[in-house]
């Protein structure tokens, strides 16, 4: 059967290759201006502590602003930049955006929250990063301490051993490390005693159904108490109901980001959104 429209199908799925493989180079070709067309932005989404319900620190979250697509999500972009090595100095800009973000906030009374900022695996192991950081502390007198960078459990499957002494590097310097999206990669229990970590965020997947679905409910419940255990600090991402934060405050996990407390908010309003929000920002139950 299938040999006797063989011919259309194999054009069809060929045409449609094609079109994918001229599609995603156009992607390509834009991102490499993107950076000198200055057409990247930083959102900023608030990570809230449960238990006093303070806002601690905010996560930096990258935006491509297209003059022909339009407001670009992260998914769409990240894997194109990372595969056609755009990412070491996509990632650069991000960095020294939210150093100056940093300067800008403590500037205004707002210098004791932490900012996270995500790394891609090629970021971690550029042997040019911690000079470049080191930099940066000195250019905005900043203290490492008031970052963490954020890695996915994805990286410690390539190569652990570069990974973990790049990790090491960062640590010796102050900054702190989370692990991103936990519980979506491979890697075991037994491996986050051998990492120099501080934060784990568990993925924002297993909060959406943890009140409706059994499975996610434990996987959350057992990662809080597993973690706290290992005197690290848990985060939960996707926090979007009244009842999951309670229920995960419930369960001692000490930090919430979603959309309940605050979506991410754009550099250029960020001062003013968070003076003039910050008291409806940490009453929200
Ligand atoms: P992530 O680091 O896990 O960031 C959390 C994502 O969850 C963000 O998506 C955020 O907007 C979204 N989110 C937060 N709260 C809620 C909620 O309550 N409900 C829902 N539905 N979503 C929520 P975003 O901004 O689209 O970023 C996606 C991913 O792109 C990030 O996931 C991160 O892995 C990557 N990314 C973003 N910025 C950078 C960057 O500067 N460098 C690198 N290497 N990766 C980045
Ligand atoms: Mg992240
Ligand atoms: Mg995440
Ligand atoms: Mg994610």
């Amino acid at each position: 059967q299938a040999k006797a429209r063989g011919g259309g199908c194999w054009h069809f799925y060929s045409q449609q290759m094609f079109d994918a493989f001229q599609d995603r180079l156009a992607l390509e070709q834009d991102l490499k201006l993107a950076l000198s067309l200055q057409q990247f932005d930083l959102h900023l989404q608030p990570k809230i502590r449960l238990a006093d319900r303070k806002l601690v620190g905010l996560e930096a979250l990258l935006r491509w602003q297209s003059p022909s697509r339009g407001l670009v999500p992260p998914d769409e972009f990240i894997s194109v930049l990372e595969y056609a090595q755009l990412m070491i100095p996509v990632g650069y800009w991000v960095i020294e955006q939210g150093f100056s973000l940093m300067a800008g906030l403590r500037q205004a009374g707002l210098g004791d929250l932490q900012l996270a900022i995500n790394l891609s695996p090629a970021q971690l192991t550029d042997p040019g990063l911690p000079v470049v950081l080191e930099q940066l502390l000195q250019k905005y007198q900043l203290n490492a301490a008031d970052f963490e960078f954020e890695l996915t459990e994805s990286m410690l499957a390539k190569n652990l051993t570069e990974t973990i002494n790049s990790m090491q590097r960062l640590k010796a310097q102050g900054f702190a490390l989370a692990i991103d999206d936990f519980g979506t990669g491979y890697s075991s229990l037994s491996y986050l005693r051998q990492l120099p970590v501080d934060t784990i965020k568990i993925d924002k997947s297993f909060v959406f159904g943890m009140l409706d679905n059994q499975a996610d409910y434990d996987i959350i419940t057992s990662t809080i108490a597993m973690v706290r255990k290992l005197g690290l600090q848990v985060v939960a991402e996707g926090v979007e109901t009244q009842a999951q934060a309670k229920s995960l405050l419930q369960h001692q996990c000490d930090q919430g980001q979603g959309y309940l407390f605050a979506r991410p908010i754009p550099a250029a309003n960020l001062v003013q959104t968070l003076t003039e929000n910050i008291n409806q920002l940490q009453q929200w139950r």
